[in-house]
C-alpha cells in the first residue's frame, strides 16, 4: 500500500477527493499532506446542496490536522467555488473542515475534548497554538449548542452570580435543576438580566409561564427579577447562600466577642468551617472554648441547627421549622421563659461536638435568663437585625420549598409561612433553649 493509499484511508476521504501526496520534513517535525480533486469533477452546492456543479476557480488552503504521533500535521489543497444554477458563485465545504476554520473537524473535536478537562491555555502550549484561535474553536460550537437547545421542557431553574475577578465582571449563570446544566449565561446581575434570560428561553421552545420553581441567592436582584418574569415560580433560597449568610453572622458574633476574649481572636475557622473538617489541633481549641460558655459557641449552634435542616426528610423539617416557629412566638410573648430551663434539665450545655442534638433542644428560652450576657450587650443580640430578618423562618421555610405545600398556606401557625413572613424580621433562636 502506498503512504498516499494509507493517508486516503486514515482521513476517511471520499471522491473526488485523493491524497496526492505527502511530505515529511524530520527536522521540522512536520508532514505535509496534499489533497486534490481530478480536472471535471462535480460538486454539490454549499447553499442549496444542488449537486452536480462544475468548478469556477480554486484557492488553495491550509488545515491543521490531528498530529502524526509527535508531528504536527497539516491538509493541503486548493478548494473549487462552483457554479449554481440557483445560487450563482459560492466555495464548496470540504468533507474534512466547517467553512471558514483553519482546522480539521477531527482537530477540532480534539480540541474540545481536551478542552473539558484543562485551561485553553495549558492545549494551546501543549499543542504549540495559538490560544486566540482555540478559542474561536470554542466560540462556535458552545454558541451552536446554545443556539440550539430545545427548552420547551424546563421546569425549574436555579440563577447565580459570579465574577471574573473579584468584584468585578459579574456574570450571572442559568441552570436547568433537572438536566442540572447551564442553560444560558448572560454579562450582569440584575433584575435585567433575568429577563434577558425569561426572553432567550422563550426564544427556545421555553414558556416563561411554566417555570414552576427558581432558586437563587437572597439577592433582591434575582427576587424581583424572578417575580417580575417568572410569575409561577415559587422562589427557593438556595442552601449555600443561607448557610453563607448564618456564617456571617456566627463571624459577626465572634468579632463582637474577640473584642474581650483574646482566645477567640483570630480563631475565626475553627467556627466557620464544619465541625468534621476541622484538624485536630482546632477540634481541641473548640472544644477547650466550649467551656467559657461562649455567644460565638451558640451562634455556631444555630449555624449547625440550619445546616442540620437541610439534612432532614421533608417531615422532620416541617417539625423542626414549627418548633423554629414556636420558639419564635414564645419569644415574643415572653410567656415561656422558664420552659427553656424546665425543658432542658440538668443537660447543661451542649457540646458543638459531641453532643449536638437539634431536636432535644428546648422550646423556648430567652436570653433573658441570662442577665449577665444581657447586659453585656454581646453574642446573639449582636448579629445585625438585617441578618436576623434574613434567616427568619419564613425564609427559610421558603427556601426549602415549603410554602408551596397546601399546608402551608394556613398560615404563620404552620411555621412555614412563605413570602408575607420573610419580611416580619422573625429569627431562628434555636439555640435560646440551650442558654439554660
Ligand atoms: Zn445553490
Amino acid at each position: 500500500m502506498r503512504d498516499t493509499d494509507l493517508f486516503q484511508l486514515a482521513l476517511g476521504l471520499t471522491s473526488p477527493w485523493k491524497v496526492m501526496r505527502s511530505e515529511f520534513s524530520a527536522g521540522d517535525g512536520q508532514l505535509d499532506l496534499h489533497v486534490d480533486f481530478p480536472a471535471g469533477s462535480r460538486f454539490a452546492c454549499a447553499e442549496c446542496g444542488h449537486e452536480g456543479c462544475g468548478a469556477h476557480d480554486t484557492k488553495s488552503e491550509t488545515w491543521r490536522h490531528l498530529d502524526f504521533f509527535q508531528h504536527r500535521t497539516f491538509l493541503h489543497a486548493r478548494t473549487p467555488r462552483v457554479i449554481c444554477p440557483t445560487c450563482g458563485v459560492h466555495k464548496v465545504n470540504v468533507p474534512w473542515a466547517r467553512a471558514g476554520s483553519g482546522f480539521t473537524l477531527l482537530f477540532e473535536a480534539y480540541v474540545l475534548a481536551l478542552a473539558k478537562a484543562m485551561p485553553i491555555a495549558n492545549i494551546a502550549e501543549w499543542m504549540g497554538e495559538n490560544d486566540t484561535r482555540l478559542w474561536r474553536i470554542l466560540e462556535h460550537y458552545v454558541w451552536e449548542a446554545v443556539e440550539k437547545q430545545d427548552l420547551s421542557e424546563l421546569r425549574q431553574i436555579a440563577a447565580d452570580e459570579t465574577s471574573a475577578r473579584r468584584g468585578h465582571d459579574y456574570i450571572s449563570l442559568f441552570v436547568d435543576m433537572g438536566s442540572r446544566k447551564v442553560v444560558y449565561v448572560a454579562e450582569g446581575k440584575d433584575a435585567g438580566t433575568v429577563k434577558e434570560f425569561a426572553d432567550f428561553l422563550e426564544s427556545h421552545g421555553g414558556d416563561r409561564e411554566a417555570i414552576s420553581d427558581a432558586s437563587i441567592d437572597m439577592g433582591a436582584a434575582f427576587e424581583s427579577g424572578i417575580k417580575e418574569n417568572f410569575a409561577n415560580a415559587e422562589i427557593t433560597f438556595d442552601k449555600f447562600h443561607v448557610i453563607k449568610l448564618a456564617n456571617e453572622a456566627v463571624d459577626e458574633v465572634r468579632r463582637e466577642e474577640a473584642r474581650n476574649n483574646y482566645q477567640i481572636k483570630g480563631r475565626r475557622y475553627i467556627f466557620l468551617k464544619n465541625v468534621g473538617n476541622l484538624t485536630t489541633e482546632e477540634k481541641e481549641a473548640l472544644s477547650g472554648l466550649e467551656a467559657q460558655n461562649l455567644d460565638t459557641t451558640q451562634a455556631m449552634q444555630i449555624r449547625m441547627n440550619l445546616q442540620q435542616l437541610f439534612t432532614m426528610g421533608a417531615k422532620s423539617a416541617r417539625r423542626f421549622l414549627l418548633l423554629l416557629e414556636r420558639l419564635g412566638s414564645d419569644k415574643r410573648s415572653g410567656a415561656d421563659e422558664k420552659a427553656g430551663q424546665d425543658d432542658h434539665g440538668q443537660g447543661g450545655r451542649h457540646s458543638a461536638i459531641n453532643r449536638y442534638r437539634p431536636f432535644q433542644r428546648g422550646s423556648g428560652g430567652d436570653q433573658r435568663q441570662r442577665p449577665s450576657r444581657q447586659t453585656q450587650g454581646q453574642g446573639l443580640t449582636s448579629i445585625p437585625t438585617e441578618a436576623k430578618a434574613d434567616i427568619s423562618p419564613g425564609r427559610v421555610s421558603s427556601a426549602l420549598g415549603f410554602a408551596q405545600s397546601g399546608e402551608a398556606d394556613d398560615g404563620a401557625s404552620a411555621g412555614c409561612g412563605g413570602a408575607d413572613q420573610s419580611k416580619s424580621g422573625k429569627t431562628i433562636e434555636p439555640a435560646a433553649g440551650d442558654r439554660a
